[in-house]
């Protein structure tokens, strides 16, 4: 990004159908002004909806992409990086909590896609974050560290890579992380790489603001707040 905005990456998940996405953007259009928005913003629908939202004055991601080192071939069910930067996206989500979770994806299985979406030109959202037993323990230093440092692979740059600290105790939960955690762990994390880092778990229009203005924090990775066209609208006009 070639300037000092906020970024604000809203992950729609496995939600939304046609009528409601066309719903969403009917809604965006009347709200938004691509000149007025005081950040940049990147959404990341399923793949289906993409051609229904495409003419939002926006940036465009991925959920997830293949970590097979071929762009193409005998590959059920896989969609590469090359196929998501062909069809306009340029960025994609990696290593989300849920897919760890739900996918068992492991530290190689990772480094592999963030290594695709480099080779194809794509922006990697690479998500870190400790569970509330970490969290409660206190090794969660330890496990960002790791996480970090198992699947960033040499291709990393600032230009090609952005981090996402998102704690799994406050994705989804209604529970965001505080200002004084996120920015520990922020600034744990730019002592370590010099990549923008985004916050991400619970975020929503009344907390957004402070949260924008933690030390470190560049941007925000959104789940549920962004699905509202309204309610996201409010946050991406939010000066941090
Ligand atoms: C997410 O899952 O990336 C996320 C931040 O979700 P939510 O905003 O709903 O907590």
């Amino acid at each position: 990004m070639e300037n000092n905005k906020s970024l604000i990456v809203a992950n729609w998940k496995m939600n939304k159908t046609i009528a409601t996405t066309k719903g969403f953007v009917n809604d965006f259009l009347t709200l938004v002004d691509k000149e007025q928005s005081l950040s940049d913003v990147v959404i990341c629908p399923p793949l289906t909806m993409y051609q229904y939202i495409a003419k939002l004055p926006f940036k465009f991601g991925a959920q997830d992409c293949s970590s097979l080192s071929s762009n193409e071939g005998s590959f059920t069910g896989d969609i590469s990086a090359l196929m998501l930067k062909d069809i306009g996206y340029e960025y994609v989500i990696i290593g989300h909590s849920e897919r760890r979770k739900n996918y068992g994806e492991n530290k190689d299985l990772l480094k592999s896609k963030i290594s695709n979406a480099h080779a194809n030109g794509l922006i990697a959202i690479f998500c870190i974050g400790e569970n509330l037993e970490q969290r409660e323990n206190g090794s969660y230093f330890e496990v960002l560290s790791k996480q970090l440092d198992e699947s960033l692979p040499a291709s990393v740059n600032p230009e090609n890579t952005i981090v996402a600290y998102e704690p799994i105790w406050a994705i989804g939960t209604g529970k965001s992380a505080n200002e004084k955690q996120i920015e520990e762990i922020h600034t744990f994390i730019a002592s370590r790489i010099k990549n923008k880092v985004l916050y991400g778990g619970s975020v929503n229009s009344k907390n957004a603001k402070e949260i924008l203005a933690t030390n470190n924090v560049s941007g925000l990775l959104i789940g549920g707040a962004s699905l509202d066209a309204q309610e996201f609208n409010k946050i991406i006009n939010i000066r941090g």
